[in-house]
């Protein structure tokens, strides 16, 4: 049996250890296990892996103590995005709020427009507005008809008294009262009387003739006497014809003749048609 050579076991995997001799190898039996004189090998090499593995930890951790900043301060934006988001949608939920407000009081004010209007449209149906004013034709018809003719005043004259007539029926009736006052007083000549006044005279003819029985001519309708003769209306005159052209009536046209006189038409000559009843005053 050959001597066996005591070696101490080599131990390489505490790093407590590592100030002490490195251990001989042990040979059990006959195999040798040869191992390197030089101590320096064996750890040197175990030393650069373990410096390359912690170079690769530092940068590992190095690296990972960067990813953790880096999502800390992605956290702390994100953080502030949300409370600006938190901030953008409370306002948008006052603004939602205020709009439903305001929604509520336009569909309040709807409803009351709607009301109003359906007011308006009673109140006009119940009264409606003709489309355009016109005169009411039938409401002056009767004040611009003679009352004794029926007919329309085409010539139409005023009376002291305010009552209104045509010329025809006018005549017709003085020449009534005439004739009443001829039959009592046939000597009565209005034309001589006033031929009669010497010369110079003139202005006292109206003296003279108030001492004459005088035809008293009267209103046909409240009969008062009338001291002036009847005086042509004008403006009633216009107002005729223009109701005449509303309603498609024609102005009758001016005959010749006093033969042609007919009642409610116009007569032909234009002449004083009172001077047979009445006598003309003295020029002042
Ligand atoms: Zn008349
Ligand atoms: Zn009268």
């Amino acid at each position: 049996m050959p001597p066996v050579r005591e070696t101490r076991q080599t131990k390489v995997n505490s790093g407590s250890k590592a100030n002490q001799p490195p251990p001989k190898p042990i040979v059990i039996h006959s195999d040798v296990i040869e191992i390197s004189d030089s101590e320096d090998d064996v750890p040197a090499a175990s030393l650069k892996r373990k410096s390359s593995l912690v170079l690769s930890l530092e940068r590992n951790v190095k690296k990972l103590k960067e990813e953790n900043q880096m999502h800390k301060n992605e956290e702390k934006n994100l953080k502030a995005e949300l409370a600006r988001v938190k901030k953008k949608l409370e306002k948008a939920k006052h603004e939602t709020e205020a709009i439903k407000n305001d929604k509520h009081n336009l569909a309040a004010q709807l409803v009351r427009s709607q009301s109003e209007v359906i007011h308006l449209q009673s109140q006009v149906s119940s009264n409606p507005v003709p489309s355009k004013t016109c005169l009411p034709i039938s409401e002056i018809e009767d004040d611009v008809t003679c009352e004794i003719c029926t007919m329309k005043m085409w010539t139409p004259y005023i009376l002291e008294c305010g009552h209104m007539y045509c010329q025809c029926c006018l005549q017709d009736w003085f020449s009534t009262t005439l004739a009443q006052h001829l039959a009592a007083h046939p000597n009565y000549n209005i034309n001589q009387q006033q031929m009669q006044m010497p010369y110079g005279m003139e202005h006292y003819m109206h003296l003279f003739a108030n001492t004459m029985p005088q035809p008293k001519y009267t209103c046909p309708s409240c009969r008062e006497e009338l001291r002036n003769p009847p005086i042509e209306a004008f403006n009633v005159k216009s107002i005729v014809r223009a109701v005449a052209s509303v309603e498609g009536e024609s102005s009758p046209r001016k005959e010749t003749g006093s033969s042609s006189r007919r009642k409610g038409k116009a007569p032909a000559v234009r002449e004083d048609p009172w001077s047979g009843f009445f006598r003309k005053k003295p020029k002042a």
